[in-house]
């Protein structure tokens, strides 16, 4: 069965604590928690996390959301069909809280989604953020689309921070994104990445207010497990089943990969309802699968 866990995180704890002696000199904490009604930008995906943390930041922290979706296809697939319709959802449920969805278009030239088996051998030799998961399934190990966007989407986040405060609000000065402490597994979902992407921007800005972080730092006070945030959207009725996870497929949750494989967990532990459709579970796609891998095989 698969299991994520926080015990599997392996940070530089040394690199956290030069990181945090910097922010604590320039701006007193490394993070500094959004008071009531104040106003925070969301890099938004449509994803489970990012969806529950979007209803967290309105429903407890009452925060003022201006939520931002980075599009890398020019297809409506179904993460931004999702992040358009929690936008909606959200504006209806929360009203003045929730400001439009500003999307903006980032290609990538090259992307580790499209390469073919044979290929991943050689990922090791070009990467060296991969993780390898323990008791996972033959996607190992975990390869994201593009392993370094983090920095675009944090680059484009700050851009927007800078519009928003050149139009109409001039105090905004959080960037948050929906991580979780369990992806913390996951490279590019560190403290010390956050942290890093963080201080590149304030000093290129010259400007240590501008916050870029993720609830995943208990030493802040900004600690939220997945099953808390997933929880809290369940029993406030958000239909979490909507959102849209997978990183496989743009069409269908694959049912396999890193986050529909989380995804499935926390929603038969929180025992909720899951609509979601997983080709994983269809007779008919698994086996035209097997059709093809017959096929293939044959020909080879
Ligand atoms: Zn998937």
């Amino acid at each position: 069965m698969f299991e994520f866990n926080i015990k599997d995180v392996k940070e530089d704890r040394k690199l956290i604590i030069c990181l945090r002696k910097i922010f604590s000199k320039k701006r007193e904490e490394t993070f500094i928690l959004p008071k009531k009604g104040e106003s925070v930008i969301l890099l938004f995906s449509g994803g489970l996390d990012s969806v529950a943390l979007f209803n967290y930041l309105c429903s407890v922290y009452e925060a003022i959301v201006y939520p931002i979706y980075v599009r890398s296809n020019l297809f409506d697939n179904a993460q931004f069909k999702s992040a358009k319709f929690f936008v909606n959802f959200f504006k209806r449920k929360y009203k003045k809280l929730v400001k439009d969805l500003t999307v903006v278009n980032q290609s990538f030239n090259f992307s580790f989604s499209s390469l073919t088996n044979l290929n991943r051998k050689f990922i090791k030799l070009l990467l060296n953020n991969l993780v390898k998961l323990n008791n996972s399934d033959e996607y190992l190990p975990i390869i994201i689309s593009n392993p370094a966007r983090l920095g675009f989407y944090g680059f484009i986040a700050y851009e927007y921070l800078l519009k928003i405060r050149y139009h109409n609000n001039a105090s905004i000065k959080t960037i948050l994104v929906g991580i979780v402490p369990e992806d913390r597994i996951l490279r590019e979902s560190n403290i010390s990445v956050l942290l890093s992407i963080n201080l590149t921007f304030c000093e290129i800005l010259n400007d240590y207010s501008i916050q870029f972080y993720a609830p995943i730092d208990k030493k802040v006070n900004f600690f939220l497990q997945k099953e808390v945030l997933v929880k809290k959207a369940i029993q406030d009725c958000v239909p979490l089943y909507k959102s849209f996870s997978c990183v496989k497929n743009v069409w269908f949750h694959c049912g396999k990969c890193f986050n529909c494989l989380s995804r499935k967990k926390i929603f038969s532990i929180l025992n909720y309802n899951d609509k979601t459709y997983y080709l994983s579970n269809s007779r008919f796609y698994n086996k035209t699968i097997k059709l093809l891998r017959c096929i293939l095989k044959k020909n080879h």
